[in-house]
C-alpha cells in the first residue's frame, strides 16, 4: 500500500508559519497535529502542491509565493463604508478586525484602517496577502479519507471537523 501523500488522503501535520521577517504566524507547537484532506483546498495551494508524494515522517520547508498563498495586495481592496453599516454596539475602530460576507456570500474577513466620522476605510486583503509564506511542517500520518470526508471535502476525527 502507498502511504504517500496524495488528493483523497487525509493528512496529519505538524507546521510552523513564518513571514520573511520571521515574525512566526501560526504554529501547532504544544497542540495535536493538523488533519487536513489533500487535494481539497483545505490548505493553501502552494504547500499543498510542496506536500504531495510525500510520507510519514518528513520533514518540508516549503516556502510559498503570495499567487499561491494567500495572494497579492489589492489596492482595490481599500473600501469606505459607512458607519451604519456595522452593528451600534460594535467596536468600530483602526486596528479591528471583523468577518464579513462578499457578493457570493464567502467568509472575508476586513480590517479597519482608519474612522473619519461616518466613514470607515476597510481593508479587505487577507492579513497575509503579499506576504512569502515560510512553512516547516513534519508528516505525522496518512490515511485514506472516508467517502464522507471526501464528500465533505475535510476531515473528519479526532483532530478535523466536528459536527
Ligand atoms: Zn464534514
Amino acid at each position: 500500500m502507498s502511504n504517500t501523500i496524495a488528493d483523497g488522503k487525509v493528512v496529519s501535520i505538524h507546521y510552523k508559519l513564518t513571514l520573511d521577517n520571521g515574525t512566526v504566524v501560526d504554529s501547532s507547537e504544544g497542540q495535536d497535529p493538523l488533519d487536513y484532506l489533500h487535494g481539497a483546498q483545505n490548505i493553501v495551494p502552494g504547500l499543498e502542491k510542496q506536500l504531495t508524494g510525500k510520507t510519514i515522517g518528513d520533514a518540508v520547508q516549503a516556502k510559498v509565493a503570495p499567487s499561491e498563498g494567500y495572494g497579492e495586495r489589492d489596492e482595490q481592496a481599500i473600501q469606505e463604508v459607512e458607519r451604519g453599516a456595522f452593528p451600534a454596539d460594535a467596536d468600530v475602530s483602526p486596528g479591528i478586525t471583523f468577518q464579513a460576507l462578499d457578493e457570493d456570500q464567502n467568509p472575508l474577513l476586513g480590517t479597519i484602517v482608519k474612522v473619519d466620522g461616518n466613514s470607515v476605510t476597510v481593508d479587505f486583503n487577507h492579513p497575509l496577502a503579499g506576504h512569502n509564506l515560510n512553512f516547516e511542517v513534519t508528516i505525522e500520518a496518512i490515511r485514506d479519507a472516508t467517502s464522507q470526508e471526501q464528500e465533505h471535502g475535510h476531515a473528519h476525527g479526532a483532530h478535523g471537523h466536528d459536527h
